[in-house]
């Protein structure tokens, strides 16, 4: 990944709109659109990219849309050592927090709601309020990149946050279950040189699929494309 379409979604979104698309805001606004009815942008980048979307090109935002990740690659890590099982699961609690978190601030007293919320009589934030969303998007970018950065030294691969730690990760895998699009086999040339497994940066079995003559089913699969171009015999499609 380069500086693409990822990074200008983050400089335009984040830095020149001030706008807050993590997933603690995005579940603010769900409530707010429950209560309401009022469906903003926050809600339709996340239908998008993370819900609806994954049923036709699975975790295709996470290989070719998602501007932590897209940071995290120009990492100077040759390796890509596979994760421990144990350590994914780290992905649950975080994602209950990150559920929790906007709620959690309400009962604490911080304004959330006023301090949020896209004014629905002129359609545009009121201005003084932007600057919350603002630092909530600095300070939980700054500490998915501190993060994300020790992990990926730690373990030894680029994408050790998307496996460990990322919550949104898990609000992806059951559309993409059902993802129209997946990795396949072309034709019945696998030679089990295992060249995939080594370069697949989501630690997917993709020699036992394509060996087997199966799509690739698993929901950690990002449709980087990096098995389809390592593979010598092109037996991946
Ligand atoms: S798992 Fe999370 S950090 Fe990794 S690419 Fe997907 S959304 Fe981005
Ligand atoms: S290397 Fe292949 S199986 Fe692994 S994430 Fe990329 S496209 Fe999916
Ligand atoms: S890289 Fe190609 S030939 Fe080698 S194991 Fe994978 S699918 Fe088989």
């Amino acid at each position: 990944m380069s500086f693409d379409s990822c990074d200008c979604f983050l400089v335009f979104l984040g830095i020149l709109q001030r706008e807050n698309m993590q997933i603690e805001e995005t579940v603010f606004y769900f409530a707010y659109f429950l209560s309401t009815g009022i469906f903003t942008r926050v809600l339709i980048h996340y239908a998008i990219a993370k819900v609806v979307g994954p049923l036709f090109y699975g975790r295709g935002f996470c290989g070719w849309g998602c501007y932590t990740a897209a940071l995290l690659e120009w990492l100077p890590i040759k390796e890509n050592k596979t994760i421990p099982k144990n350590l994914t699961y780290i992905r649950i609690p975080v994602l209950i927090i990150s559920l929790l978190v906007p709620f959690i601030l309400i009962k604490l007293g911080y304004d959330y709601y006023n301090r949020h919320i896209y004014s629905p009589i002129d359609g545009a934030f009121i201005e003084t309020h932007k600057w919350d969303q603002f630092i909530w998007f600095l300070a939980g970018y700054i500490s998915y990149y501190i993060i994300g950065i020790i992990l990926a030294f730690a373990y030894k691969k680029k994408r050790a946050f998307c496996k460990i730690f990322c919550p949104v990760s898990l609000v992806m895998k059951l559309p993409s279950r059902f993802s129209l699009v997946k990795i396949k086999p072309s034709g019945n040339k696998c030679i089990k040189c295992g060249k995939c497994n080594e370069v697949c940066p989501m630690d997917v079995n993709v020699q036992k699929y394509i060996e087997n003559g199966q799509k690739v089913l698993s929901t950690e699969c990002i449709f980087c494309r990096n098995c389809i171009h390592k593979c010598p015999v092109k037996a991946i499609k």
